[in-house]
């Protein structure tokens, strides 16, 4: 219901644009903006009682990166979703050491250990620091990674201007809103505008004992136009549940985008559900082949077909493709489906290396 009624405002929005001649985005939407900006209260880091809340995931509004103070950040205790200023009513006895760290301004980061001066965490960078304080993090049962970030890494850019970082945080936080809606505990990898190496966003997931990670992306350049979503989803080289993850996420995506009425969709011919390996025969993405736990990457459209820019840049299609992720991953965490789109063939691809490593890479403030 939600996925005819957001359509519906996309083909109300469509028309109007077309109507005024200005089918642009609003430009400060997506400016990139830095990672101080989003934050934990204070407020968060006790209960009542004394004791640390167990806080099982967290995201910021848009509204709330930027300004000062946040105009709401959405945490939930115990699957309960409430405002982050309103005083904790539960709390949990945490089971063994944080496994990652929100740090004060926001960032998500591995704890390394617990000492007098606070937590040992590995920087965005892969450096080890200490952050005084934060909100610990126990474990999460889905981790959902937006695809680069930071000034050098921006991904692909659109014709409409429109980064690729900014497109992958913003479905990121969407598919995290949903899933925390429906109970499930999910942490991200990157919260805001700044670099992660690949090997940090791995640690992420694997520290925390994810039981899914799912990369998210926006694909470039434009292959052949298309009838059909040219959604690609990259899986694991012998592991059936990253193949069943995989397939479910092309279907539901492909299902979702077939809604949109009049965009232009660009395809490869192998497009679905597909392993990619490089020339010695390992899979060669990182972020498929890093995590100990199922994974995928998607490639959700192409941003750099103007087509399906203008429509990415819309908040409809944020609302669309985040209940699509979210309705695949919980067909993925309750059933034994295995979705569609599946390619028996790998793609040939040997990366060029010169994104996701930690070269010239500098970690933004934590606290
Ligand atoms: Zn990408």
């Amino acid at each position: 219901m939600i996925r005819l009624f957001a359509a519906g405002r996309l083909a109300v929005l469509v028309l109007a644009l077309v109507a005024t001649g200005c089918a642009s985005s609003d430009p400060g939407a997506i400016v990139a903006q830095p990672a101080s900006a989003g934050r934990v209260p204070s407020a968060e880091s006790t209960t009542a009682d004394g004791s640390e809340p167990a806080f099982s995931g967290w995201w910021f509004d848009d509204a709330s990166i930027g300004s000062t103070p946040p105009a709401r950040s959405l945490i939930s205790v115990d699957g309960a979703q409430r405002d982050s200023q309103s005083a904790p009513t539960r709390s949990r006895t945490p089971h063994g050491p944080a496994k990652a760290l929100v740090t004060p301004l926001g960032l998500v980061v591995p704890v390394l250990s617990e000492g007098p001066a606070g937590y040992e965490v590995t920087a965005p960078c892969g450096e080890p620091a200490t952050v005084s304080w934060g909100t610990p993090l126990y474990g999460a049962e889905i981790v959902l990674d937006p695809g680069h970030g930071g000034e050098v890494e921006t991904g692909a850019v659109g014709p409409n201007g429109l980064a690729e970082k900014e497109l992958n945080l913003r479905v990121a936080e969407g598919t995290a809103a949903e899933l925390e809606h429906r109970g499930h505990v999910v942490v991200l990898t990157r919260t805001a505008d700044y670099r992660v190496p690949l090997e940090v966003r791995a640690a992420i997931a694997n520290q925390l004992g994810a039981k899914a990670l799912v990369s998210i992306h926006h694909n470039a350049p434009t292959p052949q136009m298309s009838t059909t979503p040219g959604t690609e989803v990259f899986i694991r080289t012998g592991s059936a549940e990253s193949r069943r993850l995989g397939g479910l996420i092309w279907q539901e995506m492909v299902d979702a985008l077939s809604g949109f009425d009049g965009v232009s969709w660009a395809a490869a011919t192998d497009a679905g559900a597909l392993r990619v390996t490089n020339r010695e025969g390992q899979d060669s993405y990182g972020m498929v082949r890093r995590p100990r736990m199922p994974a995928v990457l998607a490639e959700l459209g192409y941003l750099s077909n103007p087509s399906e820019a203008e429509l990415f840049a819309t908040p409809e299609y944020v609302d669309v493709a985040s209940v699509a992720l979210a309705d695949a991953i919980e067909r993925w965490l309750d059933t034994d489906e295995v979705g569609g789109g599946l390619r028996a063939h790998a793609r040939s691809f040997t990366p060029d290396g010169t994104t996701g490593h930690n070269r010239g890479c500098l970690s933004p403030p934590m606290e």
